[in-house]
């Protein structure tokens, strides 16, 4: 019998889903329901019994996606699909190297480095080869590595040929040492690793490639070489294999992702049937009209067409700003009028370039006493606060681990300074001894100064303790136990810390309830497991939000983040030339174009109502200046726009020296139409100047007191 799930797709999902071929890639637009096929063929594969769920294995972009994508699923099938391999590339290459750890030359208690420790590391190693950290900077050296990795390259691989290369390959050597010291492992590393595990071991290949009889990839167009290898090594010809993409949305080229994977998959895979979806489900016409506009511009598209039947819907809107703050207000605004409309506030997203542009969104919403989430910014995990003392506990069960040594070892302040710091580093260089190594014998055999020792000593000993308590507590408890012990409620309370501390003590607390949190699903949540399963959790987490609570809230995330997502409402912000397209990615056509998707892919967030803004002037570091709207908004056709600027400041400042029957523009270096701040007034905008010399006046339009005449003399004007 058919199951009735079935009747919920069109006819050329219905066949993508029931597909009975091998290799299966859906190439098709956002919207259209890719995300859905990849579900629904997996329902469709567990129901009557045609595979069972351990035998599949499904990618998605983030942990979130793969959270969702299971509980979909469990509540289609009403069964629990705990043995199931759904998740990301990075937690996958996970679970497979915790089960295989001996075969894949790694230590029971690997950790998890994420990119801050890994850049961490790298700092120690320039610093301890001498480098010039102007000329060669930690950061390069981290793409580097990362690229090398990426392409399947270990520093073995490469033959060098000039001064740069071989430097580059030292830092890489080095590196890798003091990983498998320390039996760490990046993000990189999990994949490059697993991927050699399976290529290197043919018994535990074949195993694999049998098991898995099913593998089912979500958003293909953003996978990179290694990704692209490590599923062929599972996934031979005689596999079943199906991939969903839109080459449209390729946003990842930055870190290595190729969209020219799906056309090597069409020469990799015999049989490859493709299958274009066309109806998007998502948005109003207007807005995939808009949204089509915009990516028409981009050269090399495979090209797609995409229609809907859900009318045309609003015009989006267009807010032109005076400058961020006005921005911020208006986004505000917005979000608060939508609400009154009766748009839940996780219905809304207010989408943007780049991170640091969140603060005063979050500002303006928290005046307005609006909730909001930021999503993949925040980086619960990543805060300095909570790194601390995940470093104390990955130091507790990996004494080897040589960056959460040198982030804790003299933190609080325990008179451990950079020159003591320097001799561990230089003896586990020459001894090939991990910092705790070199600590322990040089405490032992005197070979530190007294002070130094004595602090070192202590710290030892602190650690042990640590240690100690790790398997005779559960998570939660640990966790408050380490937090009193060391004194981290004391040194963030410090007046140095003033302006943080409350969000850090909370942070602290909340750590507290997010371990509670993770014991509830953990088989074992007490000892070294409990800890080892929680670190690893956090460390694939990092960089994704920890779900707040129930309540309601505004989504704020970058556009990057905000892939495979959908919202009724979006507003997509900061659309300056320079900001977006970034001015990083203006040059290059390739960058542009990438630029260009990334556009795509925020407008086509939006189902029912997409709000677009921009500033006239921005401060960047602390610099003001003035910003041409975005080439995308210049990119969509005028007729689907609706204006929401307020008349244009030069304009009003032209129509006031036409008013005042003057003519001047500029008068003792102030300009007509320049921006300006009063500090009773706020913003304002001259438009007109009466008098001269001393007697100047300065005629002003105030955004919220009207026109006022001042004397520059005497009014403080700040110029923007
Ligand atoms: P993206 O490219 O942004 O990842 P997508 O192609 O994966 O998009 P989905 O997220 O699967 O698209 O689907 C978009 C929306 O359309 C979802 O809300 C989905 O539930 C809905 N949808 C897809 N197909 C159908 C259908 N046949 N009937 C009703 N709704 C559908
Ligand atoms: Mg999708």
């Amino acid at each position: 019998m058919e199951p009735s799930f079935l009747s919920e797709l069109n006819q050329i999902q219905r066949e993508a889903v029931t597909y009975p071929g091998n290799n299966l890639l859906v190439l098709a637009g956002a919207g259209s329901g890719k995300t859905r096929v990849l579900v629904y063929r997996i329902a469709w594969l567990l129901s009557n019994n045609r595979v069972n769920a351990e035998n599949i294995l499904a990618v998605t972009f983030t942990n979130k996606a793969a959270h969702e994508m299971r509980g979909r699923l469990e509540t289609m099938l009403r069964c629990s699909l705990g043995s199931m391999w759904v998740g990301t590339f990075h937690g996958l290459s996970h679970r497979l190297l915790r089960r295989h750890w001996q075969e894949a030359g790694l230590e029971e208690s690997f950790q998890i480095i994420d990119s801050e420790d890994q850049l961490r590391i790298l700092r120690g190693i320039h610093r301890s080869l001498n480098l010039d950290l102007e000329r060669w900077s930690p950061k390069q050296s981290q793409l580097y590595i990362n690229g090398k990795k990426e392409q399947g390259i270990r520093s073995h691989g490469i033959g060098h040929s000039n001064f740069m290369e071989e430097t580059w390959l030292k830092i890489y050597r080095a590196y890798e040492e003091i990983c498998s010291r320390g039996n760490l492992v990046d993000f990189a590393e999990l994949l490059l690793r697993s991927h050699e595990l399976l290529r290197g071991n043919a018994a535990l290949r074949d195993y694999y490639r049998g098991h898995f009889r099913h593998i089912l990839v979500d958003e293909f167009q953003d996978t990179n070489t290694m990704q692209y290898l490590w599923i062929r090594e599972l996934c031979d010809d005689t596999s079943n294999l199906t991939a969903v993409g839109d080459d449209d949305q390729s946003i990842y080229g930055w870190r290595g992702a190729d969209s020219g994977n799906m056309k090597r998959l069409d020469r990799d895979y015999q049989n490859l049937n493709v299958v274009r979806l066309e109806q998007n489900y998502r948005s109003t016409g207007n807005i995939l009209a808009a949204a089509n506009a915009v990516i028409a511009h981009n050269g090399s598209r495979f090209g797609k067409k995409l229609w809907t039947e859900r009318g045309q819907g609003d015009p989006l809107v267009l807010y032109a700003a005076f400058n961020e703050i006005d921005e911020a207000k208006y986004l505000a605004n917005g979000v608060a009028t939508m609400a009154e409309k009766g748009v839940a506030l996780s219905d809304m997203a207010i989408l943007y370039r780049s991170n640091a542009q969140s603060r005063i969104i979050e500002e303006k919403l928290l005046e307005w006493g609006l909730s909001y989430r930021i999503y993949g910014g925040i980086r619960f995990f990543e805060r300095t606060e909570i790194k601390d003392v995940l470093a104390y506990l990955r130091l507790a069960i990996n004494p080897h681990d040589d960056a959460s040594f040198e982030r804790v070892v003299n933190l609080p302040t325990r008179g451990i300074g950079e020159v003591a710091l320097a001799s561990l580093r230089n003896y586990g260089k020459t001894h090939d001894r991990s910092l705790w190594q070199a600590a322990k014998i040089m405490v032992e055999t005197q070979q530190l100064p007294g002070r130094a020792a004595g602090a070192l000593g202590r710290f030892l000993s602190l650690m042990d303790e640590i240690a100690a308590q790790v398997s005779l507590l559960d998570l939660a408890t640990l966790i408050t136990y380490v937090i009193n012990f060391v004194g981290l409620r004391d040194h963030y309370a410090k007046p140095q810390y003033a302006e943080y501390k409350q969000s850090r003590l909370e942070n602290l607390d909340e750590l507290v309830t997010a371990a509670k949190q993770a014991m509830g699903s953990m088989v074992e949540a007490h000892g070294s497991q409990g800890l080892q399963t929680f670190l690893s959790q956090v460390s694939l987490e990092s960089g994704e939000r920890l779900e707040g609570s129930g309540e309601s809230c505004v989504n704020l995330m970058t556009l990057h983040a905000a892939k495979g997502l959908e919202f009724r409402s979006v507003f997509l912000c900061g659309m300056e030339d320079g900001l977006f397209p970034h001015v990083m990615s203006m040059r290059e056509r390739d960058d542009l174009e990438e630029e260009r998707r990334l556009c795509y892919v925020g407008m086509t967030r939006a189902m029912q109502w997409l709000h677009l803004s921009y500033a006239e002037s921005r401060q960047i570091r602390g610099v003001s200046s003035f910003c041409k709207p975005s080439r995308f908004l210049r990119e969509i056709p005028g007729e689907l726009l609706r204006s929401e600027t307020l008349v244009s400041k030069v304009q009003i400042a032209t129509k006031f020296e036409e008013d005042l029957g003057g003519n001047a523009n500029e008068c003792n270096g102030l300009v007509l139409g320049q921006r300006v701040f009063h500090g009773a007034f706020g913003e304002g905008t001259i438009v007109g100047f009466e008098g001269q010399g001393e007697y100047l006046l300065v005629k002003i339009k105030f955004r919220d007191y009207g026109n006022k005449l001042l004397s520059p003399k005497y009014a403080n004007l700040k110029l923007y």
